[in-house]
């Protein structure tokens, strides 16, 4: 980026400058600008995916699209005023936490035993720099606290009450667990306690039904990734589990040229490692952002039982958002500045009329 700035031509009579050497000049001056010309920037964003019909009240629906609506159009006009990515995917996950409707924040699933235990982490794509906490009980939006942990830790994980002691530190005030409290992720719980009792374990997996867990990618104008992800984990989760989202290159990865969020049913996503396996196609192997996403998400995790999807994007502004499930809550914002939002399965996103890149074999 330095390198070219200020670059002048030698210090020769206009005589003595070889039409070769100015040649040379001149690419060198084009390259330059081209990399300091700003990247159209692009957020996409999930809030998991799962059994989601058109059964949903249309109360319901419009509640979730606002917020997601929201969580674009903020997102992205920060985006434009030049904020880097990682500022970008911390606010659009903030207002998502904040909205019962999610299972991230305030609306988190209960644990088998009656609490709320939040698990978020970011990646900053350009650094290769993640903050992640797991496990947090008193921490209103733990995507805040993951992104605290990148920027001011020499660390990039810390769970549970050393996480909440660290927030006290650099003044972050924790809530009562009450705040957490949903009537209807109570009764989420109380099902599938039920379940527990009938039929034994993983009952959670069908009671999850929409798994709801928050994320966020974002290319900013100087063309640099960044990804978060949050979330309640799993309905009923007994004995301090812990799933994907916090887990770099599980559940939320980032590079300079690839970006991920997932959500689903976190084990699988662990064990396939996730986001960075498609990165890694993606930034390693060349293979076009589309096709790489869906041979992790439609193929590799159905394979092995695993269910749920993703949001990836690459360093050209290329989205993808495959997923296997009914439906996804999921959204986009690029050059025309219309925010995009689809729940259902069958609801056109948009995304498949986007331009594939020149050089995609697709
Ligand atoms: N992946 C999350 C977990 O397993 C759940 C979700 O995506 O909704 O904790």
């Amino acid at each position: 980026m330095t390198g070219a700035v200020g670059y002048t031509l030698p210090n020769h009579r206009e005589s003595e400058v070889k039409p070769h050497r100015l040649f040379v000049a001149l690419a060198i001056f084009g390259i330059a600008s081209l990399s300091h010309a700003a990247v159209s920037p692009v957020l996409v964003i999930h809030g998991g995916a799962g059994v989601i019909r058109r059964d949903m009240t249309p109360a319901r629906e419009k509640v979730v699209r606002a917020a997601m609506t929201l969580a674009l159009k903020n997102g992205y006009a920060q985006l434009k005023a030049g904020k880097p990515a990682p500022d970008v995917v911390a606010a659009a996950i903030t207002v998502l936490e904040d909205d019962e409707n999610f299972n991230a924040g305030k609306g988190s699933v209960f644990t088998h035993d009656g609490k709320n235990e939040l698990d978020a982490a970011i990646m900053d794509g350009n650094t290769l720099s993640a903050g992640a906490v797991a496990g947090v009980r008193r921490i209103k939006n733990p995507i805040q606290l993951a992104r605290a942990v990148m920027e001011k830790t020499p660390y990039v994980m810390l769970s549970g009450d050393g996480a909440e002691t660290f927030a006290q530190s650099i003044g972050m005030p924790l809530v009562n667990p009450s705040y957490f409290r949903t009537e209807e992720r109570w009764q989420q719980l109380q099902k599938a306690l039920k379940e527990d009792a009938a039929k034994q374990p993983h009952a959670d997996v069908e009671t999850a039904k929409h798994f709801g867990t928050v994320g966020a990618v974002a290319l900013d104008v100087q063309g640099h990734l960044a990804a978060g992800t949050s979330t309640g984990g799993m309905n009923d989760k007994r004995w301090g589990r812990v799933g994907d989202s916090p887990i770099i290159g599980a559940g939320t990865y980032a590079n300079s040229g690839c970006a991920v969020s997932a959500t689903g049913w976190g084990e699988f996503y662990i064990r396939t490692v996730a986001a960075h396996e498609i990165c890694m196609k993606v930034t390693q192997m060349r293979v076009p952002l589309k096709r790489a996403a869906a041979e992790v998400i439609n193929q590799e995790i159905p394979s092995m039982g695993g269910n749920g999807g993703a949001i990836a994007l690459d360093a050209d502004g290329q989205i993808s958002i495959p997923f296997n499930t009914d439906g996804m809550y999921r959204g986009w914002i690029g050059a025309d500045g219309v925010p995009h939002v689809a729940l259902y399965g069958d609801e056109d996103d948009g995304t498949a009329e986007l331009p594939a890149p020149a050089d995609s074999a697709e």
